[in-house]
């Protein structure tokens, strides 16, 4: 699967992508990231990328000459359409269900905003799709696009040592995940549940799926009741 990142701080990701999985997923050829400098398609010799918004306010705007020169260098070299994500505040919640729809596409581009945002005739001419992390504002798309990397890239088959450990990932089956202990068996008076020690499998598996949904209950009844939301 391959992936393309428009930022105008690509520096943002170096030690993002040299660390665990991702730079193994990387030297194995799992995925591919292409980091492009949206300054790199400016026109002007200043490699202006921002300009103030019409009809006044605060803050610079995402000019959209430079960001479409970029993607149609990608679009008009790839054998496929790829995917075009654009990152920002008021897109679609990013989920799960949508980190698995985007691990079924072989290309997808992230597109970064900065500043108040990007011109929206780019984003209307080029975008398939807007996602946002959460209803918070951030200051650039950078972050929100490794959420959507590392979410997607571990759904790309070969990424994890263990495929099991996808299927009972949280939101995976619709529930949180039940909690995780390690050893010691005691730890600062706090001993493991006894249904953990007891080697019985059965008995191990009831008691996660029930704390399971003990815990999805308590923190996160919405997602027991998805209609309601
Ligand atoms: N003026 C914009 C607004 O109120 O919607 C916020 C712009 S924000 C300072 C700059 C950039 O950060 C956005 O263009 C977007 O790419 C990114 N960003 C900020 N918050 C985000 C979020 N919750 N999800 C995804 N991207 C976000």
């Amino acid at each position: 699967m391959r992936f393309h990142i428009l930022t105008l701080f690509p520096k943002i990701f170096e030690s993002f992508l040299s660390q665990s999985l991702l730079e193994k997923a990387l030297k194995r050829k799992l995925i591919r990231i292409d980091l492009v400098d949206i300054r790199d398609y400016s026109p002007d010799v200043h490699r202006t990328c921002d300009d103030r918004p019409y009809g006044g306010g605060p803050g610079m705007v995402m000019k959209p000459e430079p960001i479409a020169l970029a993607l149609d260098r990608i679009l008009n070299n790839a054998e496929k359409k790829p995917f075009v994500v654009s990152l920002g505040p008021g897109g679609e919640l990013f989920t799960q269900k949508t980190a698995r729809e985007l691990s079924l596409k072989s290309e997808l581009v992230l597109l970064c905003g900065r500043y108040e945002g990007i011109d929206q005739r780019v984003l209307d001419l080029y975008c398939d799709l807007e996602l946002s992390i959460g209803d918070y504002v951030l200051g650039g798309g950078e972050v929100p696009a490794m959420a959507v990397i590392e979410a997607v890239a571990r759904l790309v088959p070969g990424f994890l040592g263990e495929r099991d450990s996808l299927t009972e990932d949280s939101f995976s089956s619709g529930l949180l995940e039940h909690p995780q202990y390690t050893r010691p068996r005691v730890f600062r008076g706090l001993s493991v549940p006894e249904a953990l020690l007891s080697g019985n499998h059965q008995e191990i598996e009831l008691y996660r799926k029930n704390e399971s949904l003990r815990r999805t209950r308590e923190r996160r009844p919405d997602l027991l009741d998805p209609d309601k939301t």
